[in-house]
This record gives C-alpha cells, structure tokens and sequence, in this order.
C-alpha cells in the first residue's frame, strides 16, 4: 500500500489550495522544498483578485479565473483572509484606445465579467489624478493578502490531516507496481514516499518535474519560460494620488505596468515583462529601469516624477508562452493518456494563478474524484 494516496508536489498558493480542496477526502502529503510554503511566485505577485475580462471565452484561464473570484471572496470573508474590493479600472489615454476597451468589454460580457464603460468626465470623478478619455469599471477586481490566503489553505488542509513536508525537494520521480516513488532530498538526506497520485504544483519547475515523471515536455509543448516582473514603490507622499486599481489598455505580453494599491495603502507600479535568458531565479530589481518606469507611470498619473520611485520586489511568471508568441492558457493535465496513470501536470500556472487558486483546486478535485 501507498504511504499517501495523494502526493502534492509545491506549497504555492495553487498546491497548498488543492491540499486544503482534498485533504477531508483524501490522504495529502505536500513535499515542498523551501523552507516554508509560498516562498516563490505565490508571494511575489500584484495580489490582485482579477475579475476575467482579459482570456479568451471558454479558456480555462477565463472559466478559473471567473469562478476564483467569487470563491475568493467567499473564502476571504468567512476565514477573516485581509483583502479589499477596491475596483479597477482600464484607461484609454486616448481616443484611439477606446475600440480595443470595447473588445475587453465584450470578452469580458462573454466570460460573465461585471463592467462598465464610463466618460471621460466619470474618470475624472473617480480618479482626478488619472488623464483619460473613457475607461472601463471592473466593480469585482479587488486584492488579497497572498500569505493570508495561503496560510488560511495550509491551515485548512492541516486541520483536515494533510502534512506538508518543507525542505523537501523532488528529485526522482518513478512508477513501480502501479505507485508513485517520490524520492526527496531533505538537507543532505534522501528520503522517499509512495503515492497513488501525485499532483505536480511545482510553479516555476513544473516542466522539471513533468520531465522527471518521464514526459516528453517539448514534445507535450509544456517547455516553460521564466518571464521577470518588477515593481517600483511609490514615495509615501505620493501615494494617495489614485483610490484604486488603475492599468492601461493591455500589451501583448502582459496587462502592462499598472498601479497596484497594497493592502497597506501602499502604492506602487508594475509588473513589467522581460523575458530572462536562463532559468535563475534573480529577483533583483535594476534601479536602471526606473526612467523607463516613470514614463509608463506618467502615461497613467503624470504627476509622479522619477525621484518619487524606488525599486520594490518582483516575481517570475512560469510562461508557456516564448518572446512574441500568442496566448496559452494554463495547462491541467491528466497524465493518463500519455502513459502516466495517476499523475496530473499543472504547467503554466501564470496570472490569474492567485485568484484562480480555489477553482484550480476544484477542476484538479474533479478530475482525480471523477476518475
Ligand atoms: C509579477 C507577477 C504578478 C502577478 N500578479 C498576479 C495577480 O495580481 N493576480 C493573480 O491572480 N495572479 C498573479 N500572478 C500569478 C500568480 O502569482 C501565480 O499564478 C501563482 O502564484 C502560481 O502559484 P503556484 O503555486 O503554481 O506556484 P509557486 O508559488 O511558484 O509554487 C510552486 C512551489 O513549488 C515548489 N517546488 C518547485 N519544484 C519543486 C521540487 N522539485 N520539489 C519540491 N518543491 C518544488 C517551489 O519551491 C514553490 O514553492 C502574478 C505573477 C507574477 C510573477
């Protein structure tokens, strides 16, 4: 017999969701190799709670993200998680942004988004600080408090009898008479548990880890990229000149540098998108770019100077999509079919990954219950 019917491996926001999801039904243990769970992208992100107008209708990205954001907020309010519905909006600049506002409003009407277009005039009302020349409502975007979050899905899976082992790193993955052998290296010791399923959360490595299973990751197109976000904090006297939420017409790459309010009343602006040529986790943030940064500020708030931003945190966004490539939805994948019975692959888990972490959890919980 297994030691554990289920082997999560990753104690991001998305495994320690899916862990607290199946822990009352199930046998859980969450190997996770840092010290403490939610030390990668779960804790380096806008902790924004997305509404769903960006993804195309009917993608995963859109359907998780829509039924996440109730989910949320449900979860937010009944466990006391800090988190605030300040809104969004979308500012077109100028009068020629305003088609591509409508085609986001009309995605989003299609995904079942809440929004309003609103005038020049109602912006200026709302954010007099913020030049624009119509802009779209967003009333259900809001943030989170991502430790919040997490700790209250650690806690929750605890309670319900999961373990989630830190220091533990996979570094084998192997099928022998139908388990799964997990062999974890722990400080300097190997150690290893079986599992009748193993669930592969392991954000930024999840191909390593798909790759480890024995998939053929450039062939099943799981090949991730690592595409680096910074954020630059704006001065505290700076901070109360936008009330909420405030992003331009998207780029291609990314929703551009937008402004994120922390929890805190803290302000400041990002992410931005750089691809990195190798696959090191480098989250220093290059004071070089804070020219670059202001002028993408004062294209939103004209009155922040460059003196007024200091480099703040970023985080790496596991992309399925590479430079100049068009959109990829997540990837949850039973594994089944390529000759991996019992192992489900969670690749590219980029943005909504935060805000989609509850209905993750439950498409993953479907899939293992309904199987
Ligand atoms: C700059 C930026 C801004 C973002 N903003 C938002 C936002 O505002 N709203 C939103 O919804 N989403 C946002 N996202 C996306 C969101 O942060 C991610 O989708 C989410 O955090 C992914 O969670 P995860 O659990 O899959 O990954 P992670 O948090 O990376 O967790 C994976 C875990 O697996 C562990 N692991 C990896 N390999 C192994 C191994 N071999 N053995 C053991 N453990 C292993 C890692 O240590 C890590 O703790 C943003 C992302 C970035 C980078």
């Amino acid at each position: 017999m297994a030691d554990t019917e289920v082997a999560i491996v990753g104690a991001g926001v998305v495994g320690l969701a899916i862990a607290a999801r199946l822990a009352p039904h199930h046998s859980v243990v969450v190997v996770e190799r840092n010290p403490r769970p939610g030390m990668e992208t779960s804790s380096r992100n806008s902790e924004v709670i997305h509404a769903g107008m960006y993804y195309p209708t009917a993608s995963l990205k859109a359907r998780l993200c829509v039924a996440g954001n109730r989910q949320l907020y449900e979860i937010c309010a009944r466990k006391g998680v800090p988190h605030a519905r300040v809104t969004k909006i979308i500012t077109a600049r100028t009068p020629e942004e305003l088609p591509p506002l409508e085609q986001i409003h009309a995605r989003g009407a299609a995904n079942g988004v809440e929004l309003r277009m609103l005038t020049a005039a109602e912006v200026r009302a709302l954010e007099p600080n913020v030049p624009s020349a119509g802009a779209l409502f967003s009333p259900n975007t809001g943030i989170v408090s991502a430790h919040g979050l997490m700790d209250h899905f650690a806690h929750a899976a605890r309670e319900a009898g999961a373990v989630i082992q830190p220091r533990a790193e996979l570094v084998e993955l192997a099928r022998n008479d139908g388990e799964w052998q997990l062999t974890l290296r722990s400080g300097g010791e190997a150690d290893s548990v079986t599992a009748e399923r193993v669930v592969n959360a392991a954000g930024l490595d999840a191909d390593t880890v798909a790759a480890l299973a024995g998939v053929d990751v450039d062939e099943a197109g799981y090949r991730q990229h690592y595409c680096k976000g910074s954020y630059f904090a704006v001065s505290a006297a700076r901070s109360r000149l936008v009330s909420r939420l405030v992003y331009p017409v998207p780029g291609h790459v990314s929703l551009g540098v937008h402004a994120v309010i922390g929890l805190e009343g803290r302000l400041r602006f990002g992410p931005d998108a750089e691809y990195l040529p190798d696959r090191r986790q480098d989250y220093a943030v290059d004071e070089a770019k804070r020219p670059t940064f202001g002028a993408a500020v004062r294209q939103l708030v004209p009155a922040i100077q460059d003196d007024d931003l200091s480099p703040d945190i970023s985080g790496i966004r596991a992309k399925l999509q590479g430079p100049g490539e068009g959109f990829r939805d997540f990837v949850i994948a039973d594994e089944s079919a390529r000759g991996h019975p019992g192992l489900v692959n969670l690749i590219g888990i980029d943005s909504p990954g935060l805000t989609s972490s509850p209905a993750i959890a439950e498409h993953v919980a479907r899939m293992i219950e309904g199987s």
